[in-house]
């Protein structure tokens, strides 16, 4: 793990929460994007080399959507960047964690990730990414 890439925040409108973290960081945030195979839209802002990513569900069967049913709006994973995904995860695998995804998959930002399940992490979302 090199560093943290980012922070991901479930939000329940994204709009909304785009214009409190505005106010809160002093700045828009840089991009917006839709990954249509997590069934989510993303912003993202920088904050020096961190990112916050803010999600909202774009439909009810989305990840998003369910972990906004069960524990409401909040921090939903961290990301960590790595150099390989496809390494980090079969490290991560070989020492006991759980792997959400068999493959890495493409991710929002132009990343490549896979994430570890919360129930290995200390009940955090824990996702590892590469520039692609
Ligand atoms: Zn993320």
């Amino acid at each position: 793990m090199r560093k943290i890439e980012h922070i991901g925040i479930a939000v329940k409108d994204l709009q909304s929460a785009n214009r409190v973290y505005t106010a809160l960081l002093g700045q828009p945030p840089y991009k917006t994007e839709e990954v249509d195979s997590e069934g989510v839209r993303t912003s993202f802002f920088k904050v020096g080399e961190v990112k916050i990513e803010l999600l909202e569900a774009t439909r009810p069967d989305s990840p998003i959507a369910k972990f906004i049913e069960k524990r409401g709006e909040g921090v939903h994973h961290i990301a960590y960047d790595v150099e390989s995904v496809p390494a980090a995860a079969a490290r991560l695998k070989e020492a006991g964690f759980a792997l959400i995804n068999p493959e890495p998959k493409a991710g929002a930002d132009d990343k490549l990730i896979n994430f570890i399940h919360p129930k290995t992490t200390a009940g955090v979302l824990t996702e590892i990414c590469q520039p692609k």
